[in-house]
């Protein structure tokens, strides 16, 4: 396909004096940074499938588009996989370490010992194995399975590792396990599966390419999934259009350059056609409001909505009572822009609608979900090609981890955790399972604050940096008898001091005895072979897992007995259906996908009725005080709670940046640059006031950083999934002498 001029972000070649990153810069310095290891890390480039977003690749070579597929989220990576492992000695006193930020401790190298410290010691002394696994199995021992908690978080583990994870808790009769899916896809589990029936993306990222519009909710893939913007690229050129819903205009949505496409590298791609500013959680409003125009202007798929849903005219009649102006002040967005976005809706005939975290971390995410598939299942995109639902991952975990029951709420499969699936699932492995939803994250650590965890068994994580209030995060974790921390890297949660806290080396996906899956975003399972590489003495995850239940449950030892992860897999197979094929996976590149290209194909949903089911919602009335601002936090150059970068180069801004628009710091008396503290009732946080177009009263922080600022507890979680909030009510205070207006 030929160049498009009229898709070009300027005439200056490769964006020069624009602010965007500088990708052949980077490249160069994570060689620089792998120096050590060069041939290890080719190695993970060319054969591993990457432990970074959730688009997935092996390689460098995906199942999408030809050509390299590779970003540097990816690369920044690269040296957690390459890392030498840290003298132990450099634990023994941590009083040096306290002040150090999270990247700072990755700095250090690879946790390569077992360890442990006790409350009153300095710092963390080297153990045995055997000791460190028998002090682990000794606690669980001692305490009631409602007392015991286990986490697991997306860094690269494979399914391999989770759903041993999974199978060890319910064998000790532990139902509170959870993982990193809970803070970030949790209410897109529930709005997906009470809709239509199923939890996953409904197409492919070849629909992408092929979509003629792509509606982008509260995501922001530039940072988040480089390469999806090379798919948009190819979309584009194809004449897809794209639609950001989101109260900024993130700048590498606005203008992309594609670095592995001549055209793009060289001028830039114009990637959005419309902005619709909505305001933060105003996203249920918007939606109704676009329905609610579709509907008017006749542009719904009546032959679709007649023949595959239900609940189409309820939903019509409840929508019909709703003022569109009063829709339009809470979603803040003004009645020329609604009319743009329904034009694109209905000239397209249907969207691929992407969300993320921006539509998930809020009180009502689930009616949002539940409202964006409201706008799908109108137009009939759903189960056809260019068209979608596409609850975008973050991490090549998310979507295994979920699968493979290492969830509070779900078992293998995803099944409901109750008395039926239970009893299924105890005959097919041979111990009871229990058969109740156990603690989620966040309600592990208040748990634990409480004083009602004995055992807290972490692999990966860090509640410090994930949840909201790290005051009461780090008190309630303090308070656990026993912590166990397995990870790759030291996390400000290890130093944490408790009555006892071990440390467990573990080995990468890469390092991993033989090799592992993940599942992409487009529920692809994806093999992994092992590159091998001992470092000190980091064991296998799926190993330690199935040690600790044999430690524990003697008696279950063939149930946790596999000679490779081969016959693992064929378990996987048999005890998870959906998963079918995994069991052939063995060299890069070998993927089967669940569900094929389509889910709901042909307008077939896996509901009771076999339709997609509309739902009536009321929108949120939002509660702001005067004078008060709403502050959503937001990424910069980061992977997961992972920060890569001190300035965000898509930004230009800094971590402690308050992102604020010019009517507001007007109205404040603050300018760009000047110093402000927020207050919220959790806490205050200082920054610096970046301008940046956004909804009045409303205001952006990073994340982390402003977890400070965001409230934990039951009243501030979306509740069905329970994830929480991270949104906040504050109050700004010009610091240094900036006069209020
Ligand atoms: S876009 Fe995602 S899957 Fe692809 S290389 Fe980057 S981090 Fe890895």
């Amino acid at each position: 396909m030929g160049w498009k001029p009229r898709l070009w972000a300027g005439w200056r070649p490769n964006g020069v004096g624009e602010q965007k990153p500088n990708h052949y810069r980077d490249m160069a310095r994570v060689a620089w940074a792998n120096r050590a290891h060069p041939a290890y890390a080719y190695r993970v480039l060319t054969k591993g499938a990457c432990d970074g977003c959730s688009l997935g690749v092996a390689g460098l070579h995906d199942w999408t588009i030809d050509g390299v597929h590779l970003c540097t989220t990816r690369l920044d990576l690269l040296e957690l996989n390459t890392a030498d492992a840290i003298d132990p000695l450099v634990l023994s006193d941590l009083a040096p370490l306290r002040s150090r930020t999270g990247g700072q401790l990755r700095a250090l190298g690879r946790l390569g010992h077992p360890m442990r410290r006790r409350r009153g010691e300095a710092g963390f002394r080297r153990v045995s194995w055997d000791e460190a696994l028998s002090v682990l199995a000794a606690g669980l021992r001692a305490t009631t399975p409602a007392r015991t908690a286990l986490y697991l978080t997306s860094r690269g583990i494979t399914n391999e590792t989770y759903y041993v994870a999974a199978k060890a808790s319910r064998a000790l009769g532990v139902a509170n396990i959870d993982s990193a899916a809970r803070v970030c896809h949790a209410p897109s589990t529930v709005g997906l599966r009470q809709t239509i029936g199923v939890a996953a993306t409904t197409c492919s990222l070849q629909d992408v390419i092929e979509a003629p519009l792509v509606v982008l909710w509260g995501s922001n893939p530039a940072n988040n999934q480089p390469v999806f913007m090379k798919y948009l690229y190819l979309a584009r050129k194809r004449g897809c259009r794209v639609v950001v819903v989101n109260p900024f205009l993130e700048p590498g949505l606005d203008r992309y350059w594609v670095p592995s496409n001549v055209e793009s590298a060289l001028f830039g791609t114009k990637m959005c056609d419309l902005h619709v500013p909505v305001r933060p959680g105003g996203d249920v409003a918007l939606a109704n409001a676009a329905l609610q125009r579709l509907i008017a202007r006749v542009a719904v798929d009546r032959t679709f909505v007649d023949a595959h849903t239900e609940g189409f005219d309820e939903m019509a009649t409840a929508l019909s009572g709703q003022d569109t102006d009063h829709l339009l002040a809470l979603a803040g967005v003004d009645r020329p822009t609604l009319e743009s976005f329904v034009d694109e809706l209905a000239r397209a005939g249907g969207a691929i609608h992407v969300w993320s975290m921006g539509i998930t971390q809020h009180r009502g995410a689930a009616d949002t979900v539940r409202g964006i598939v409201n706008l799908a299942l109108a137009q009939g995109a759903v189960g056809r090609d260019g068209v979608g639902l596409m609850p975008i991952r973050g991490h090549s975990g998310v979507q295994g981890g979920a699968e493979m029951g290492a969830y509070a709420t779900a078992l293998p499969g995803g099944l409901p955790v109750d008395a039926e699936h239970a009893a299924g699932l105890a005959a097919t492995w041979g111990f009871p399972v229990p058969d109740r939803p156990g603690l989620t994250a966040p309600e592990m650590v208040e748990a634990a604050g409480r004083g009602d965890i004995d055992v807290l068994w972490m692999s990966g994580g860090n509640f410090l940096d994930v949840l909201p209030d790290p005051r009461s995060v780090e008190a309630a974790l303090g308070r656990v008898p026993l912590r166990v921390h397995q990870d790759v890297v030291v996390t400000r949660q290890m130093l944490v001091e408790g009555d006892d806290v071990v440390l467990l080396p573990v080995a990468t996906r890469y390092e991993q005895e033989g090799g592992g899956t993940e599942t992409t975003t487009e529920r692809r399972i994806v093999f992994s072979p092992e590159i091998p590489r001992q470092v000190g003495e980091a064991r296998s995850e799926w190993r330690l897992f199935a040690d600790v239940a044999n430690r524990v449950r003697p008696e279950l030892r063939a149930a946790f007995s596999w000679p490779d992860n081969a016959h693992l897999r064929r378990e996987i197979a048999e005890v998870v259906p959906l998963y079918a094929g995994i069991e052939t996976l063995a060299d890069t590149g070998d993927a089967v996908q669940w569900g094929g290209r389509h889910l709901a194909e042909d307008g077939v949903f896996p509901t009771a009725s076999g339709r997609g089911r509309f739902t009536s919602l009321e929108p949120a009335e939002p509660q702001v005080p005067d004078g008060s601002f709403v502050v959503s936090t937001r990424r910069g150059k980061q992977f997961n709670s992972m920060v890569h970068g001190q300035v965000d180069p898509l930004t230009g801004a800094g971590r402690d940046a308050v992102f604020m628009d010019a009517a507001d710091a007007s109205a404040l008396g603050v300018a760009s640059g000047d110093r402000v503290r927020l207050r919220s009732d959790t806490g205050s946080l200082e920054g610096t006031v970046t301008l940046a177009r956004l909804p009045a009263r409303t205001l952006q922080v990073h994340w982390p950083e402003g977890n400070v600022l965001i409230a934990g507890g039951p009243d501030r979680r979306e509740p069905q999934s329970k994830v929480p909030d991270y949104n906040a009510v504050v109050t700004v205070e010009p610091l240094e002498g900036a006069e209020p207006g």
